[in-house]
């Protein structure tokens, strides 16, 4: 096997740490909490005392200043126990950025040392039941009424919806603009006129609150505004590398464990006198599929270094995450074959895996946003030749 690279011992020590958190805090509730729909509260303040939650953020607001690879071992171990419900990543490595990069000192000593302690737990919204690939369409408005703003609106499929107190909103505060009425503001979730609604029922990731939210003449300060008022669409740009490499680490990570829980069970699985795993179909199917991981394991890896040295284009975020998710799907799907009728059985590890890797080519930007995204990249070079 290419080893990995990328990773130096203090990295490793923190992976033992997030593993014994999984095994021992994650693993045997998990299936609970998709009952629940929620993972408890109990959880984000645990993860927080063991130093889990906000690594990236600096020291001075409660993280740990640490590299982006810590927060990618925390994202591959979590997608390779198939622990879709703490979504840590979406908190840590998707909302607290935005509030490192462009919050004012008072709203970064306000906000993230309770994120880094798991006290506060944060959601982001932006799609609507109107869409959600076209963020510069969106309906949602905050409009300024002298030192505050009036927010009216519904956001939809909003992860940590149920459970957040703190919600980083997209909204219009020029509903005249496209691209340059889109605003980010802070909105907490104690403030009169926010409701929630129905805690949704999804097909998948099972143990995340996924929620519909509304607005309705909430009135939150000015100064809740994330950088400057019309800038709220450059922000979000700002952060789509990171984003979508996550979704990249989660995606190539979770194939790799089904492949291994694919493998222990072919071997084991017996009919016909011998076992699964000697028929030549399972092992060229298996060796098949390992070889794309194992590719996309490579490629994963040198976009992971590639951002944590700050060079990772959201371009090739695109590619990884295009590649990786529909690798993904393939992967559970032919891994669920393996296991027969057990394998549709939501007991089985590889049947939540299924479910939950249908997902990823729809959030966090869709496989045909990130082809659209790539084919602009492409297309301008083409044409000047
Ligand atoms: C489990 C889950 C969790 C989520 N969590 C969050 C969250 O925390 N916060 C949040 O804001 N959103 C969240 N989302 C929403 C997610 O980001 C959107 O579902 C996604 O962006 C697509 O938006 P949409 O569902 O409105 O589909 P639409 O935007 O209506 O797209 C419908 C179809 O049109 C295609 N399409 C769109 N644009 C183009 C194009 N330019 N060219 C070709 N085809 C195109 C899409 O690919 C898709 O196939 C979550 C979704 C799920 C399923």
């Amino acid at each position: 096997m290419i080893p990995r690279t990328i990773f130096t011992p203090e990295h490793e020590a923190f992976r033992d740490t997030v593993r014994r958190f999984i095994e021992t805090e994650v693993t045997p509730h998990h299936a609970d909490w998709e009952k629940a729909g929620q993972v408890p509260r109990s959880l984000w303040t645990k993860a927080g005392e063991l130093g889990l939650l906000c690594v990236n953020a600096p020291e001075a607001y409660g993280g740990q200043g640490a590299d982006f690879l810590y927060s990618a071992i925390l994202i591959e171990e979590m997608a390779r126990a198939g622990a879709t419900g703490p979504t840590f990543y979406l908190h840590s490595d998707i909302v607290a950025p935005y509030l490192v990069d462009f919050g004012t000192e008072a709203q970064k000593s306000k906000w993230l040392p309770r994120m880094a302690t798991g006290e506060v737990v944060v959601a982001l919204g932006m799609s609507e039941p109107s869409g959600g690939s076209d963020v510069q369409n969106i309906r949602t408005q905050a409009i300024r009424d002298g030192d505050e703003y009036v927010i009216n609106g519904q956001k939809v499929f909003t992860t940590n919806g149920h459970s957040a107190d703190l919600l980083l909103l997209a909204c219009k505060t020029d509903p005249t603009q496209k691209a340059k009425g889109v605003s980010m503001i802070l909105v907490e979730t104690d403030s009169p006129g926010f409701s929630r609604g129905r805690k949704l029922e999804k097909i998948g990731c099972k143990a995340q609150d996924t929620s519909e939210l509304f607005f309705s003449d909430l009135r939150v300060p000015a100064s809740n505004l994330l950088g400057t008022e019309g800038g709220g669409f450059a922000i979000l740009m700002t952060q789509l590398a990171q984003e979508r490499l996550i979704q990249a680490i989660r995606a190539v990570s979770a194939s790799e464990a089904a492949l291994e829980w694919t493998l222990a069970y072919a071997v084991e699985r017996k009919m016909f006198g011998q076992t699964l795993a000697d028929f030549q179909n399972t092992r060229f199917s298996l060796a098949n599929l390992h070889a794309q991981v194992l590719a996309q394991r490579v490629f994963v890896d040198r976009c992971m270094l590639l951002h944590a040295e700050g060079k990772l284009d959201a371009v090739d975020a695109a590619s990884c995450k295009l590649v990786t998710t529909d690798l993904q799907f393939k992967v559970m799907d032919e891994c669920l074959q393996f296991f027969g009728g057990w394998g549709y059985m939501w007991e089985y590890p590889i049947a939540r895996a299924f479910a939950d890797a249908r997902m990823c080519r729809i959030g966090g930007g869709t496989a045909e946003v990130m082809k659209q995204i790539i084919a602009n990249s492409l297309l301008p070079r083409v044409r000047k030749v």
